[in-house]
Formats: C-alpha cells, sequence, structure tokens
C-alpha cells in the first residue's frame, strides 16, 4: 500500500495544491527495510509536506520532507541519530509520454529527461520519492562521534598475533621501518 497520493483531479491547474501527510513509524520500517537505515527508536513520525502544481498534464512537486532516522555508526555499530528536514522538487509527467527505446535506437536523455519523474493513469504516487530523499540525506560514513574509537576486540577474541595491544603486530615491522626512514 503506498502511503503519499495525490489524486491528479485535486490538483487544479494554476493553483497550488498543499497536502501534508505524516511519515509514519511503520512506513519508514517497510520503506527502509533493506537498508542499513531505520526510523527513530522513540518512533516519532515525521511529515511529508507537498505543493503540487499542475500545467498541462505535467505536475510539479515541492515537497519538505523530514524525519528522524537512525543508521549503525560506521565504525561500532551504535545507533546514529539522523536528523532528516530537506526541501526537493520534481516534475512528473504521465508514463505515457516516457520515451521508451525501440531496439538499436539510441535515445539522448537531456538532462530534463533525467530529472522527470512519471505518475500512472489518475494517481500520483510519492512514496519512492520520499523514500529516496530521505537515503540521499544519510551520510556514507555515519559516526557516532568524530572520534569513535571503533569496535574493540575482545580479548578472547584477538588474533594471538595481534599481540597484547600495544605490541606491533611483526607483519608490520616493515612498514613501521619504513615509516622511520621517511620521518628522518
Ligand atoms: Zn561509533
Amino acid at each position: 500500500m503506498y502511503s503519499f497520493v495525490l489524486q491528479i483531479q485535486e490538483i487544479d491547474e494554476g493553483r497550488a495544491t498543499e497536502r501534508v501527510f505524516p511519515i509514519t513509524p511503520e512506513w519508514l520500517a517497510e520503506a527502509l527495510a533493506d537498508t542499513e537505515v531505520d526510523g527513530a527508536l522513540d518512533r516519532t513520525p515525521g511529515r511529508l509536506s507537498v505543493l503540487a502544481q499542475r500545467d498541462g498534464v505535467e505536475l510539479l512537486v515541492q515537497a519538505r520532507v523530514e524525519a528522524a532516522l537512525r543508521v549503525p555508526c560506521a565504525r561500532c555499530l551504535e545507533d546514529v541519530p539522523v536528523a532528516v528536514d530537506v526541501q526537493a522538487t520534481a516534475l512528473f509527467a504521465p508514463e505515457a509520454t516516457r520515451r521508451v527505446p525501440v531496439e538499436g535506437e539510441d535515445i539522448q536523455l537531456s538532462a530534463e529527461d533525467l530529472d522527470r519523474d512519471y505518475y500512472t493513469h489518475d494517481t500520483l504516487v510519492l512514496d519512492a520519492f520520499v523514500r529516496e530523499q530521505l537515503l540521499l540525506e544519510v551520510p556514507m560514513q555515519p559516526l557516532c562521534s568524530s572520534d569513535c574509537a571503533g569496535l574493540e576486540i575482545p580479548a578472547h577474541l584477538r588474533p594471538p598475533e595481534l599481540g597484547e595491544g600495544d605490541e606491533v603486530d611483526p607483519r608490520l615491522a616493515p612498514l613501521r621501518a619504513l615509516g622511520a626512514t621517511i620521518r628522518k
């Protein structure tokens, strides 16, 4: 089931239509199920505010997406909260106008084509658009703090060749020697 749906006939030509949708924890859980990202633990609902304008068959959508997310720290896997508050604009055209390349044809896609999304029949579904905006806002290397030391390897799991902590792995000795020469 889609959550963020506008009926095309609700959107009058020449007059912007405003809609606000809650982004529920259930929606976040389902939409982000195949990612490392999840909704905030306190299950704060987010909000999608939409301003839609129609120009002929094309729809211009200006959206603001607000949501509280969490993502595992890239070093220690602790939850890192990510507060999303992003504005985005997209142009939607009827699916029937999408240019599908005929076999052997080499369609040159313009920048305009690439920025365009599509709607089918009489319904504009924004679920995929909202999901994309959320994921774009999540940092590639999320850290719980800039000096996160990472996972500590429990003593009984430390491979013996790692030694007792401060000792340098003998395999790294050549590197250390090299470092010493460079520093001279
Ligand atoms: Zn961390």
